[in-house]
């Protein structure tokens, strides 16, 4: 059973859908890799990497042909997957809502399309989830882009010239994310408050040494909610949020925004008017700006400036850190398709809880009852 691992084609795409060290376990499965040439540069692995791990080096054609699995970090172009198996799987993330054509022409072709982003929340599926593994890093990393842009300090500091006051963060949406942001703006110093919609978040950024910021007059989501993730909220608690969030983002140097709903837009959190009531030099990262935003204004991949605030439109951040990133991403891929490992087979059997969750296509069709509805 041969597995082909492509170079990413995105523009900007720094990550690789396996390392060595996961190539090395494939083998040892008893699989045949194929790693096209030049794959892991972005993520300082050379091709000789590979190859002392067990891989074959090839061209795109000689990866791909007769390849049953086809491993990526964003979906490989369909019309560029000849000589892969018919009915090969395409692993990896997918963007099944964003991305629909894409997912057509996966079907069209005869590909089982596997999107890695529609792993079940359940506990044994925890290290296969590529969303936790890329929002963790997010996370961290976007605290240091708004420190990058900030024209001041994020610790207080006591010197002889006079003292330095401490940044104010503040961070919306603390799932994965969020709360690796609280953790990584403590580091640095700042003081720290969030806020969520669900109430379960409270404690969390209580434990971290934040403050929590939470509608208290009407009722958030209690407990996880389905899966763990947020809904839309109504109008009533929206706007109570926004009375809140406005009498407290006046007084904020940084602010990190994350929240996400499956499926949909991203929820707006910020205003234009809020914007402006920040102080000059304030920065905002909008982590949610690929999925719609989080703040208005906000442009995926550039940095714009309103009302003297700098407003970072975050995109791929993950793939800023390529090297941690694709490690992980790659255990989370290889985590997957060991765990249906069938000895007979020689390849994995995926179980219907999450074969049936992450199957998009099959059979020339697209399947998966959320791209159905
Ligand atoms: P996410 O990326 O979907 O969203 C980020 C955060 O934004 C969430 O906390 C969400 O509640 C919040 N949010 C949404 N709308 C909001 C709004 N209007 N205002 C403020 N905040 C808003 O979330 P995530 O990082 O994927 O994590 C969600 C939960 O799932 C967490 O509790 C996490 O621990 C859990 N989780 C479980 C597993 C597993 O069991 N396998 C894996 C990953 C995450």
């Amino acid at each position: 059973m041969k597995i082909a691992v492509l170079k990413e084609t995105a523009t900007g795409e720094a990550r690789v859908g396996a390392t060595p060290e996961t190539v090395k376990k494939f083998v040892g499965l008893g699989a045949d890799v194929a790693v096209e040439s030049g794959a892991g540069l972005g993520a300082s692995v050379a091709d000789a990497d590979y190859a002392a791990a067990g891989a074959t080096i090839g061209d795109r054609a000689a990866v791909l042909a007769g390849a049953e699995i086809v491993l990526g970090i964003q979906g490989p172009d369909p019309a560029a997957l000849t000589g892969a198996k018919p009915g090969a799987w395409i692993v990896a993330g997918l963007n099944p809502f964003g991305d629909r054509a894409r997912i057509e022409a996966y079907a069209a072709a005869g590909y089982e399309a596997l999107a890695m982003e529609f792993m079940p929340r359940i506990t044994r599926a925890q290290s296969m989830d590529i969303l936790s593994s890329q929002s963790n890093l997010a996370g961290y990393k976007s605290v240091l882009m708004a420190a990058a842009e900030y024209g001041r300090a994020f610790p207080m500091m006591m010197t002889a010239a006079g003292t330095v006051s401490a940044a104010r963060a503040f961070v919306m949406g603390v799932g994965v994310a969020g709360l690796q942001a609280i953790a990584t703006a403590r580091r640095l110093g700042a003081q720290v408050s969030a806020t969520d919609v669900r109430s379960a978040t409270k404690e969390q950024i209580q434990s971290l040494g934040a403050k929590p910021i939470f509608v208290e007059n009407v009722q958030g989501i209690e407990g996880e909610g389905a899966g763990g993730y947020a809904t839309e909220m109504s109008p009533e608690y929206q706007a109570a949020q926004a009375e809140l969030i406005s009498a407290h983002i006046a007084k904020q140097d940084i602010v990190i925004t994350t929240a996400l709903i499956p499926g949909r837009p991203a929820p707006r959190l910020i205003s234009d008017a809020q914007i402006a009531s920040m102080r000059a030099g304030s920065v905002i990262v909008d982590l949610a700006a690929e999925s719609g935003g989080n703040v208005e204004g906000a442009v995926s991949g550039e940095t714009v400036v309103k009302h003297g605030v700098k407003i970072i439109g975050a995109k791929n951040v993950a793939g800023t850190m390529a090297a941690d990133s694709s490690a992980l991403f790659s255990r989370n891929l290889f985590n997957f398709l060991s765990a249906f490992w069938d000895k007979e087979a020689g390849k994995p059997v995926l179980d219907e809880e999450i074969g049936d969750a992450i199957r998009l296509t099959r059979d020339g069709k697209i399947v998966n009852p959320r791209l159905l509805s």
